[in-house]
């Protein structure tokens, strides 16, 4: 197969070796490009990371609410969020040590 393919992000003709990966962008920053292109489409239509159908007026109600919380229930959920997000550094250094005492457990000697 010698067909010549081009960049969907700039037109530029994909290298070989990209097309074998099936690559449909030139290089890297195109297919950084297409992603985030790709991100904002979605994001119009739904939130990007749950998938819930979400309007122009609820994204802003939640950019509100990450700033300041309007409700008593607002105020609740915020600082729920808030607890949440404190714990994560100690949630990812247990995991980590944990990771760490697998690692240990076949040592290795370079020798
Ligand atoms: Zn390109």
């Amino acid at each position: 197969m010698n067909e010549k393919l081009f960049c969907v992000m700039c037109g530029t003709e994909i290298p070989e070796e990209r097309l074998k990966r099936r690559a449909v962008t030139c290089k890297e920053e195109c297919a950084k490009e297409r992603t985030r292109y790709l991100h904002r489409r979605t994001a119009r239509r739904k939130c990007r990371y749950c998938m819930q159908p979400a309007t122009p007026e609820e994204q802003s109600a939640f950019k509100r609410w990450r700033k300041k919380p309007a409700t008593p229930e607002e105020q609740a959920s915020y600082e729920h969020w808030r607890n949440w997000q404190a714990a994560q550094p100690a949630v990812r250094a247990a995991r980590a040590s944990a990771i760490e005492s697998t690692t240990q457990e076949t040592p290795h000697d370079p020798t």
